[in-house]
């Protein structure tokens, strides 16, 4: 994956893309990432990238020539460009676009706006796929381009040491992740699973599946299709759906009780 990031805020990036996971994958030669100060393009003595909007208003918009410049030279090469711009109004990012990229043969642009956005301009003359990290609004597309490039550089065989924990990571199969523990065995009098420590290899496999499952049923039920589950994660949704009356059942009993115990 080779990503180019515009920005007019490069420490901001190279603050993230010099630790951890992505710091090892460019290390490896997995991805490659440049930023390119958009400032750097910008003629004029004082050296400024934004000015106030046409139509009077608040905040400041970023010209757009200084960005021409970049992606004029980005050009150069010949080579194919795969420009995004993120921006709340773009399409939702997803694990699936996720993964595209990170099997994305072209080189990748990132125009990050700050401030009120960039001059509309950009979007005219580049047409960039426009892509939002939710719907809230923040102070420039520097965090979602490093949102798209983590989640995107975790899915790159060999990124992350072990491939089995990016297979059975939250949303790759349209469920979430199990809960994971780690030693000690006991941590404020909270244990750790029994099945976990069996060391019986098809009973944590099943655990984990149903665990995943339990998880999606209640803290995201709109990702879970019945009708792509197995036979055997039917069975244990329908578990699932049993223990959760059961619960539901307990609690409200429990109520009633509290409510006729204060009464008297
Ligand atoms: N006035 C704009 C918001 C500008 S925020 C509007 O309401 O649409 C400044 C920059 O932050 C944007 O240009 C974009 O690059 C980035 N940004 C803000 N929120 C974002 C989000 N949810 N997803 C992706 N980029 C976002």
């Amino acid at each position: 994956m080779r990503c180019e990031v515009l920005t007019l805020f490069p420490d901001l990036i190279q603050g993230v893309t010099t630790q951890s996971i992505i710091k090892r994958a460019q290390a490896q030669g997995l991805v490659q990432i440049r930023v390119h100060n958009i400032r750097d393009y910008i003629d004029d003595r004082h050296r400024i990238a934004d000015d106030a909007p046409y139509g009077g208003g608040a905040g400041m918009v970023m010209k757009a020539e200084p960005i021409f410049r970049v992606l004029d030279a980005l050009r150069e090469s010949g080579e194919d460009l795969r420009v995004i711009m993120p921006s709340p109004q773009g399409t939702p990012f997803t694990q699936a676009l996720a993964r595209d990229l990170s099997q994305e043969p072209r080189r990748l642009v990132w125009i990050c706006g700050h401030y009120e956005g960039i001059d509309e301009r950009v979007l005219s003359w580049l047409q960039p796929e426009e892509i939002s990290i939710g719907d809230y609004v923040l102070t420039g597309g520097e965090l979602p381009a490093l949102v798209m490039i983590d989640s995107a550089t975790r899915l790159i065989p060999g990124a992350v040491g072990d491939p089995d924990s990016v297979a059975q990571d939250s949303f790759v199969e349209s469920l979430l992740d199990f809960p994971h523990y780690t030693r000690p065995e006991e941590v404020r009098g909270f244990g750790v699973p029994d099945v976990l420590l069996s060391g019986n290899h098809e009973a944590i496999r099943l655990w984990r599946r149903k665990s995943a499952l339990r998880n999606t049923y209640h803290k995201r039920p709109d990702l879970l299709n019945p009708a792509q589950l197995s036979q055997e994660d039917q069975r244990f949704l329908e578990d699932i759906v049993q223990e959760s009356r059961k619960e539901l059942l307990v609690r409200k009993r429990e109520e009633k009780c509290h409510e006729s115990a204060s009464a008297t």
